[in-house]
């Protein structure tokens, strides 16, 4: 959706292509509801509901004690760059080592896509993006005066980028394509085999860059296994990682991202910082330092498992209601049902949810045209909250959606 427009102001093509991010809304909305004395249980947005851990919070109050007040190097402070670069070369196996140069700390996940969506789009030119997907690929991308292509992903399909769908789609003009696993919205992950597929035909496009949003790869449930896009000798220079602090350590709010750049993009991402934010507050980065240098595995993994476990619950409960069905996700911590069976448009149920049994979730169509008949609840909550909300979802299905159309 784009801006309402005063025409008084002339405004540029940049703002007047931004669309949003409907969780973000519901999350206002749901929590103006519970102002006004509703009983909400919010399962829209896209977080842990778990606190940092400790020591990671230990780290920033140490920093703010110790002096680090000041503006830091804009790429981040080396310590961090230097382990986030180890830690990424354990973690994603790439083909080529990833330097400490390569890496760089921005204030969330997100900027890294408005980065690389500056870096490369521009009018005559094409990105794909996943559709659905998380809506900020969509909406930067047409900012930026390229081209915005979607690239379905069905649920007969799992929710995969199908390689066939994209091989038609890449031309000339293509300068990026994006993809995301663990995906958000559908917590649909690639498999090795479909990964393979996906790398044959970008082989094809050398010209086309990779973005490949991963920060959801910590969240893989059992018997699923996260399989990076840096691993393939096939794409070096050409892949962006996106990764960050917020899902895998429940740092939401301190706002820490870390992107891999191929090395002749790593000056021109710094020099797009100090152009912007200047650098990454002080003590969230030592905060950040201490997330990687901690031994928190015991912790995550327990984190991970509860999501799961709750992810099982939340799919079997919504199996269990007329009209909806729910693929088991793979990781992240989303379910995202099909509806269709209930008459309902997404965003009529979406309101309707919320207004009625004061339950928040986000229309499917909120993450691109084929969310139609889905619906993203978040599985980041109490477990009670989580079967009342489902009580309530049943319910209101039962009564409300008979003749709905
Ligand atoms: N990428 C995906 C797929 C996400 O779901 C999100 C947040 O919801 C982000 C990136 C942004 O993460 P951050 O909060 O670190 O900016």
């Amino acid at each position: 959706m784009s801006l309402p427009l005063s025409s008084s102001l002339p405004l540029s093509s940049f703002v007047q292509n931004l669309g949003t991010e409907s969780a973000l809304e519901m999350l206002a909305k749901a929590d103006a509801s519970r102002r006004a004395g509703n009983p909400v249980i919010n399962l829209c947005v896209g977080q842990p509901d778990f606190l940092t851990p400790e020591p990671i919070c230990e780290a920033a109050i140490k920093a703010i004690r110790d002096g680090h007040h000041g503006y830091t190097p804009a790429g981040g402070i080396m310590p961090l760059r230097r382990r986030a670069a180890e830690d990424i070369n354990a973690r994603f196996k790439p083909a080529r080592t990833v330097a400490p140069e390569q890496v760089q700390i921005l204030p969330g996940a997100k900027s890294i896509v408005f980065f690389a969506v500056l870096m490369l789009g521009a009018p005559g030119r094409e990105i794909i993006y996943p559709d659905t997907g998380f809506p900020i690929y969509r909406s930067i991308s047409a900012c930026s005066g390229a081209t915005a292509v979607p690239l379905p992903l069905l649920a007969e399909d799992d929710f995969l980028p199908d390689p066939e769908r994209l091989d038609a789609l890449l031309n000339d003009n293509t300068a990026l394509v994006i993809f995301n696993s663990p995906h958000n919205p559908t917590g649909s992950m690639l498999t090795p085999q479909r990964l393979q597929e996906i790398i044959d035909v970008l082989a094809r496009y050398p010209h086309v860059m990779v973005l490949t949003d991963e920060i959801y790869a910590a969240l893989a449930f059992d018997n699923h296994v996260h399989h990076s896009f840096l691993a393939f000798e096939e794409l070096t220079d050409r892949v962006i990682l996106v990764d960050g602090w917020s899902k895998r350590f429940a740092m939401t709010g301190w706002r820490l991202g870390c992107a891999v750049w191929p090395s002749h993009l790593a000056s021109i991402a710094e020099r797009l910082a100090i152009n912007s934010h200047s650098c990454v507050n002080a003590p969230s980065q030592w905060a950040a330092l201490a997330a990687i240098d901690t031994d928190l595995e015991a912790l995550l993994n327990e984190r991970c498992q509860a999501f799961q476990r709750r992810a099982a619950m939340m799919t079997q409960r919504l199996n269990a209601i007329e009209g909806v069905s729910c693929r088991m996700p793979d990781g992240t911590f989303f379910c995202f049902p099909d509806i269709s069976g209930t008459g309902f448009k997404a965003l009529e149920l979406q309101n309707q949810l919320l207004e009625k049994v004061h339950v928040a979730g986000v229309a499917g169509t909120s993450f691109g045209e084929q969310g139609e008949g889905f619906f993203r609840f978040s599985c980041a909550a109490k477990d009670e909250d989580i079967g009342e909300a489902m009580d309530r979802f049943q319910h209101f299905v039962a009564n409300e959606a008979n003749g709905v159309g």
